[in-house]
């Protein structure tokens, strides 16, 4: 059992006889040891070392009389000669056990704690320190204090386990000491000893008065030890694991980099080798200075993360870019047309508008006029043009296409910090081009999309614009690249769609639909024997003749260029190729009897002239971005109550058109011989079939007025004839746009007479000698005229003359296009 109410003073100590000096007032004088960062606690035996000759003069005055020596703590270890104010006041007297002589001056001392005491006062200085000092009991704790001892006693002992546990190494051994002292002052006199505090700290426990408030601020103390041990494990836990993770990422780098170097993908040779390359090219000293950076940053980051990736992205495009590269340009404009002549047939006007821009350009000495643009459908040989020119002009040659662009950072490019960011289309043009001064056609402008994302119409703008251009920026690039050497065409299928402000810098060249003979002679002079040539048939006896071209052309294509006569040019030759490699003919002659056999039966074309006069059917005339076409507009009456159904996507125009053709009737109906209320009878349905294809514009008036006289009189429409132009409320026939593509639509389906507005009279001379023989035009004035000659029977019963009295002349311009067919197929034609 330990005893918790402490002995005496005296009884603790073993011989303890200090009172032999003591003075009257209790004090007694004493030799003084200053000792640096140790505590003497009464009670404990400590051996340490002395070297200070005071020191050594003390101990040899203590080792002279009783052996007692008074030793107190230094507040500061830095003080060598202490005196009254450097040390503490409270000391221990203790008993000097035993002394070793190590060297003259050097003695190691061993000691034993006595009694608590206070320095009075300092009395002598030297030879030695020797001071007045009062000897200190600890207060007695009062008999009603023990519980309160024996529960500090234990939460210190919990502690000190704890603390154990977590501490094996440091305190494991002297715990053992600790739990076999029996009395329990001594116990934190050895405590406060043991304990892995400072000297300020066991100095105030020194100073305690009691037991108890020593024992309090021990568990205080050792708490606080507790935890900050705690904090310092956890900390040295989380610093372990990040080591480890460390260690672990380098040790998984280093194994990258010897993969990649067995592989020969070695990180570091392929660094040094951009360096090279940045030397060794020449590029301009803003670009090198970014290039030199960015390497700088490759070489610093861990060749696995995405971002360095991006990084040599960028630095091939650097080096790939043709910053000082450019072709030595020719202006020598016979070879120009030479060029465009041997590649193209026919397409006079195109070609003779393109000379003389090429010359303006030439005399000019600057690209800063506007931008060619050639507009026409598919096939009639907008890219080829393109190319053609750069040829001539010897420019590299890049093709961009715009259609469904809708985000501007296409144009533009993605900025680095952008995961899988790139540069835009047209620094990847010029990379392409590996010159400075291409010709880029941007195709398709008229395709060209805007969103959330941006427009991107705004920035081609500046690509466009020779004021801005010669420092443009790529988002990607983040280096200004002159873009003023640069010839930029561009390619639409049709006016509508191509952004006003990019139309606006634009000059216009149209290229029209081709006529059959056109078709036939590109065929023949061009597209055959280019494919003979492709499919390494030059060597052999290849021969196509003119009606199998021809047949080709209306048995298996129906289109407004020749991009599907090319394809089946290529089937041909395909197939000619094959028989040949099969058996041992050495040449072939295509004829209209073998055609069967290498592109099977004509295809089922899905516009056709109609079979024969019908009643309530009139066959229209349509523009679209991928040439003309004809509409067989069909009108049913029923008996009704006056409703007017329109059907197969009709735009609105179109609509109201149906509706000014239907006023126009109703004012003439008397003259028809119809019913003057046949419209509150009878419900008109208005159908123009393809009823998937959205179809809008004025031109369709006539046919559709003619279409519903036809069906209320039972008077059939010539099946040869077709019709285009508006109507107005009064019957007058406005004029019309794209009258070439119409005509060649009409006549490619076997239409032998159109009915035109008499405005239109001029476009009919520009037509093609084909056309104009293949077709006869007729000029309308009046809707009542459109009648006369479309329908099969005279219908009608009064004079004429009388009833187109107070027209309203609607001015109208030619060149708005009148049905827009969208996302029109090629078949419809
Ligand atoms: P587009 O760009 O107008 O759609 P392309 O230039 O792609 O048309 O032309 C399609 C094919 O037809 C190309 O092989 C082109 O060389 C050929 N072609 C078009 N027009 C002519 C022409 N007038 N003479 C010779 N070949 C032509």
């Amino acid at each position: 059992m330990r005893e918790i109410l402490p002995k005496d003073d005296e009884k603790i100590l073993a011989d303890g006889n200090i009172n032999n000096d003591t003075n009257e007032d209790g004090t007694i004088f004493i030799p003084m040891l200053a000792l640096k960062g140790l505590t003497v606690f009464p009670g404990n035996k400590i051996t340490f070392d002395v070297g200070r000759e005071k020191s050594i003069k003390a101990l040899e005055k203590a080792m002279g009389t009783d052996s007692k020596i008074f030793l107190v703590t230094q507040k500061s270890v830095s003080v060598d000669d202490p005196n009254e104010d450097d040390v503490f006041k409270m000391g221990t007297i203790c008993q000097v056990k035993q002394l070793m002589r190590f060297t003259d001056d050097r003695l190691r001392v061993l000691v034993e704690g006595i009694k608590k005491a206070e320095i009075i006062e300092i009395s002598e200085q030297e030879p030695f320190l020797s001071a007045k000092v009062l000897e200190i009991d600890d207060e007695k704790p009062e008999e009603d204090e023990k519980e309160k001892l024996e529960a500090l006693f234990r939460t210190f002992l919990k502690i000190l386990d704890e603390y154990e546990k977590l501490n094996p190494k440091v305190i494991g051994e002297t715990i053992k000491l600790l739990l076999d002292i029996e009395d329990i002052r001594h116990f934190t006199y050895e405590a406060a000893s043991i304990l892995p505090i400072g000297f300020e700290q066991k100095q105030t426990l020194l100073e305690e008065a009691t037991t108890q408030s020593r024992l309090e601020s021990l568990l205080l103390m050792l708490s606080k030890e507790l935890e900050i041990f705690r904090l310092e494990k956890e900390i040295a836990a989380k610093v372990q694991k990040q080591l480890e993770t460390l260690h672990k990422e380098q040790f998984l780098r280093e194994q990258i980099k010897v993969i990649q170097n067995e592989l020969g993908e070695g990180d570091s040779s392929g660094l040094s080798e951009y360096k090279s390359k940045i030397e060794a090219a020449e590029l301009p000293l803003e670009v090198k200075e970014k290039a030199i950076k960015e390497l700088g940053r490759l070489e610093r980051m861990n060749s696995g993360y995405a971002e360095a990736q991006i990084l040599r992205t960028y630095l091939d495009l650097i080096l790939d870019l043709p910053w000082s590269i450019s072709t030595e340009e020719s202006d020598d404009l016979i070879k120009a047309e030479e060029i465009l002549n041997r590649d193209h047939y026919g397409l006079e006007k195109v070609k003779e508008r393109i000379l003389e821009y090429l010359a303006v350009n030439k005399f000019k000495k600057s690209l800063h006029g506007p931008i060619i643009c050639l507009l026409g459908p598919p096939g009639v040989g907008k890219t080829s043009i393109a190319r053609s020119i750069a040829e001539s002009l010897n420019r590299k040659y890049v093709r961009m296409s715009l259609g469904g662009m809708k985000d501007e950072a296409e144009i533009r490019g993605h900025r680095k910090t952008y995961i899988g960011a790139m540069p835009g289309r047209i620094i990847t043009s010029i990379k392409t081009a590996g010159s400075n001064n291409p010709l880029i056609l941007l195709d398709e402008i008229d395709k060209l999309g805007n969103d959330y994302k941006g427009d991107p119409s705004s920035a081609l703008l500046e690509v466009l614009d020779s004021e801005q251009n010669s420092t443009f920026r790529d988002n990607f690039l983040e280096l200004p690249f002159d873009l003023s050497k640069v010839l930029f065409m561009t390619t639409a299928n049709g006016y509508e769609g191509i952004p006003r402000a990019l139309l606006d810098r634009m000059e216009v060249i149209e290229v029209s639909s081709y006529t059959d003979e056109e078709k036939f002679n590109i065929a023949k002079k061009y597209l055959f024997p280019k494919q003979v040539e492709i499919h390494g048939l030059s060597i052999m006896n290849i021969t196509i003749d003119d009606d199998a071209i021809f047949d080709v052309i209306n048995g298996y294509t129906s289109e407004a260029g020749v991009r599907n006569l090319e394809r089946e040019c290529a089937t041909i030759c395909r197939k000619i190729a094959r028989a040949l490699a099969m058996t041992k003919r050495k040449s072939y002659k295509v004829s209209q009897a073998n055609l069967i056999k290498l592109l099977g039966s004509k295809k089922r074309l899905n516009n056709k002239a109609l079979e024969k006069d019908e009643i309530g059917v009139a066959t229209g005339l349509a523009w679209t971005s991928v040439g003309g076409v004809t509409l067989s507009i069909e009108v049913n009456v029923l008996p009704g109550t006056g409703r007017i159904d329109l059907t197969g996507r009709l735009g609105d125009v179109m609509k109201e058109s149906a509706k000014a053709a239907l006023s126009y009737i109703r004012s003439r109906a008397d003259s028809f011989g119809i019913e003057q209320n046949f419209y509150e009878k009878h419900d008109i349905h208005i159908h123009i079939p393809e009823g998937g294809t959205p179809k809008d514009g004025p031109s369709a008036g006539i046919t559709m007025a003619t279409a519903i006289v036809s069906a209320l009189t039972g008077n059939p429409v010539k099946k040869t004839v077709a019709m285009t132009g508006e109507i107005t409320l009064r019957g007058k026939v406005l004029p019309i746009g794209g009258l070439k593509e119409k005509s060649l639509a009409a006549l490619r389906i076997g239409i032998k007479t159109i009915i035109i507005p008499i405005d239109n009279k001029k476009d009919v001379e520009e037509l093609p000698a084909s056309v104009k023989k293949g077709i006869k035009f007729i000029y309308a004035q009046h809707m009542d005229e459109v009648l006369k000659i479309a329908l099969c029977r005279n219908v009608f019963k009064t004079n004429l003359s009388k009833a187109s009295g107070n027209d309203i002349l609607v001015k109208h311009s030619t060149q708005t296009p009148e049905i827009n067919v969208e996302n029109v197929n090629i078949d419809l034609m």
